[in-house]
């Protein structure tokens, strides 16, 4: 037993070294924001009203229609709102990642080319996309991309102490660990060859920002960060 239990330790850790994973971290919904709040209630309040003026009261008020109308985007349209900032967020090996309805929107570590904080959101700019993360709602995990992004590329670091300072302190327990599978890398070029990668299966990336290889291009150190990557890469 003294010897076994060593080895199938040692066993499971290369295996959870090889297997890329990310934390997928729910949006909290107690936050809410007081004015999208109050412009639902407004809403669901003039639809309330709408309703009895135009079929319950006798006769109909002329102008119940348009409460009827009114109240209903204005309570449609907060929802929306609520929900665009409140996406479940991920952060790990390849990136971050918002999940939007059946969809990932990702940013490789490699992509992106600054990080800042602009009136209470995150802004993650990258070749091609802006992320915009409301902080609040998404404090934790936006905590854990800070704590990645100074381990992985520090130099794209844009946020000042006073922001960092008020965000909770990563701990190991926080979000949900999923492996990453289904990466969409075809129609990416090599770093190293510029090979166009057109099966996912061909792709090694660097483990430490992303970096995408074709599989007989791997250098011996990351062209972006520098990383060795002899035997380290990973792919999907
Ligand atoms: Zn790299």
């Amino acid at each position: 037993m003294a010897e076994r239990k060593p080895k199938k330790q040692a066993k499971r850790a290369s295996q959870r070294a090889k297997e890329p994973i990310e934390r997928r971290f729910p949006p909290s919904r107690t936050h809410m924001r007081t004015a999208t709040a109050l412009v639902g209630f407004v809403g669901a309040f003039m639809l309330g009203a709408g309703v009895f003026g135009q079929w319950i009261r006798e006769p109909a008020a002329s102008f119940a229609p348009y409460l009827v109308a009114a109240g209903a985007l204005m309570l449609v349209g907060s929802l929306v709102i609520n929900d665009l900032g409140l996406s479940a967020l991920r952060v790990g090996d390849a990136g971050v990642a918002l999940e939007k309805r059946s969809e990932l929107e990702r940013i490789a570590w490699c992509d992106m080319q600054r990080i800042h904080a602009v009136k209470g959101s995150l802004v993650i700019e990258a070749q091609g996309a802006t992320l915009r993360l409301p902080i609040r709602p998404n404090a934790v995990a936006i905590a854990w991309l800070l704590r990645e992004t100074v381990r992985r590329i520090p130099d794209v670091l844009d946020v000042k102490a006073a922001v960092m300072d008020q965000l909770p302190k990563p701990r190991e327990d926080d979000g949900e660990l999923v492996p990453i599978r289904m990466l969409q890398i075809a129609g990416r070029r090599c770093k190293e060859s510029e090979k166009l990668i057109t099966f996912e299966a061909d792709a090694r990336l660097c483990p430490k920002c992303a970096q995408v290889y074709h599989k007989e291009s791997v250098p011996q150190h990351c062209a972006t960060c520098r990383e060795g990557l002899a035997g380290r890469t990973w792919h999907t």
